[in-house]
């Protein structure tokens, strides 16, 4: 009889899990014959900080960005909007970044390309217990790099791929979306709220309009030294953003709001 795994997205089912002290035999390099041959006709998922990484690596806005090189695909199991890097338009659908000698974003390639063989899944949000990835192996049949000598586990091939530095900003996005309201997998965020999660979350730069250019910081009693690293940095921004996202959608007193504000709102 087979196992049931309800914690495993379906693509991923038959796939081999990789505990973490588990070895896996990769190498990915320019003199394999498949080099590239990985990034086309892929669905590649991009973070919060993949979008803001690679707009600014173009020299984009968010919203530029998510315009000109994102879908936004909709299914209806869909819980919270996600984000996929559109491929070109071309025969065979190459990513727009690659090149001949690589790829052409590298130092600010999305996660997946980084952790590429290696694929994570988190499981579904349970009451006290905090979401341990759980890692699989991709062993597509073009992929060359698994006949390579080297072996990893999944914590060094994080640390070589440079995806550890940024776990501190994306662990901020993990606590939303398995966050204990969604648990038991029948709640819905309403439409304004699913807004405010894409533009929290995605377009980093409409949400510093509405931080900036709105009511916003006359509403909420913010430290001056932080509303001013927000000004300046956009790690800064998406992490506020984040902790933002826990009052807006969840209702959670992370945030102090002003006495203005709240007689403002007894008043009106
Ligand atoms: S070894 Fe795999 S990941 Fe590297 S270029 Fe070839 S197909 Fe892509
Ligand atoms: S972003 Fe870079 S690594 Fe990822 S698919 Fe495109 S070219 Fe390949």
């Amino acid at each position: 009889m087979s196992q049931v795994t309800p914690d495993v997205p379906p693509d991923l089912a038959d796939k081999r899990r990789l505990p973490e002290n588990e070895h896996f035999c990769f190498g990915c390099h320019p003199d394999l014959p498949c080099f590239t041959r990985c990034c086309a006709d892929v669905n590649i998922l991009l973070t919060p900080v993949d979008v803001v990484r690679l707009s600014r690596r173009l020299g984009m806005s968010t919203t530029e960005f998510l315009d000109t090189h994102a879908l936004l695909p909709i299914t209806k199991d869909l819980k919270l909007p996600t984000v996929m890097l559109k491929m070109s338009d071309t025969e065979d659908k190459r990513c727009s970044f690659v090149t001949e000698a690589g790829c052409g974003v590298y130092e600010d390639r999305p996660w997946s390309c980084r952790m590429y063989p290696v694929a994570m899944a988190l499981p579904p949000a349970r009451v006290g217990v905090e979401p341990k990835p759980i890692y699989f192996l991709l062993e597509d049949g073009f992929c060359e790099g698994h006949e390579e000598p080297r072996e990893w586990t999944v914590p060094e091939w994080r640390e070589d791929q440079d995806v550890a530095a940024r776990e501190e900003l994306e662990a901020g996005f993990r606590e939303i979306v398995s966050h204990p309201w969604f648990i038991g997998g029948t709640r819905q965020l309403d439409p304004k709220r699913l807004d405010m999660f894409f533009t929290a979350c995605y377009d980093l730069d409409k949400f510093r309009t509405f931080v900036f250019e709105t009511t916003f910081l006359e509403r909420f009693d913010l430290e001056p030294a932080l509303v001013e690293r927000m000004r300046e940095d956009d790690d800064e921004l998406l992490r506020f953003a984040f902790r933002w996202l826990k009052m807006a959608l969840f209702g959670e007193p992370v945030l102090k709001v002003r006495d203005s504000a709240k007689t403002a709102r007894r008043t009106a």
